[in-house]
């Protein structure tokens, strides 16, 4: 794609953690291991905690940057089983503007390229209208914020994706949207875990 290499000619891909030249998170900025965090009904497994060069790569794919997107992809990778569906956390319509682009449906793109995997785009926020006349507890309670599209995952198996996991409210929410649309999901790839999700966790790290 020659508007690929004029864009890397342009702005050349650099790592978030350490601004060496060559890609988006370079291979000694990405944590060693993994981590996984348990939530009822929901396994989460991270490429690491978010601090250092993971969690300045997360705000760097916050602030629109592609390159980090890619490689964030490549190295999430080998979390996502090949054959796999996954279906990314939306991000709302308003930093969607913001960005330009839907930062976490990119990462997981690259993922699903590097893996072998598919991405199904099947959830979405539900409008202001939808959260109209729900009374504030249940807005508070964060239930129903996201619709999902049957098409694609009903009587599916799916794996979600986003970048940070830091109560656990956003996946378990999108995941009971996609149970209420027929799929099935028991896990969930993010890219990482705030360390109060995983000290309560006890995560097991390898
Ligand atoms: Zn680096």
């Amino acid at each position: 794609m020659a508007w690929r290499a004029l864009l890397d000619l342009l702005f050349p891909p650099q790592c978030a953690g350490c601004n060496a030249l060559g890609a988006g998170l370079c291979d000694a900025c990405v944590p060693r291991g993994i981590v996984r965090v348990r939530f009822p009904m929901l396994a989460v497994t991270a490429i690491g905690a978010y601090e250092g060069s993971l969690r300045t790569a997360v705000l760097a794919l916050k602030d629109g940057r592609r390159d980090v997107a890619e490689a964030l992809g490549r190295v999430t990778a080998r979390l996502v089983a090949r054959g796999s569906l996954l279906v990314p956390v939306p991000t709302t319509a308003k930093r969607r503007r913001v960005r330009g682009f839907d930062g976490v449906t990119l990462v997981a793109r690259s993922a699903a390229q590097a893996a072998g995997a598919r991405v199904v785009t099947a959830l979405e926020h539900r409008s202001g209208d939808a959260q109209r006349g729900r009374s504030r507890t249940q807005r508070l309670e964060a239930h129903g914020r996201f619709a999902c599209d049957p098409a694609g995952i009903a009587a599916r198996r799916v794996t979600l994706f986003d970048d940070v996991c830091t109560t656990g409210s956003t996946l378990r929410d999108c995941a009971g949207a996609v149970r209420e649309a027929g799929g099935i999901v028991e896990d969930a790839v993010v890219v990482a875990v705030t360390k109060s999700t995983a000290s309560w966790n006890m995560p097991i790290v390898s």
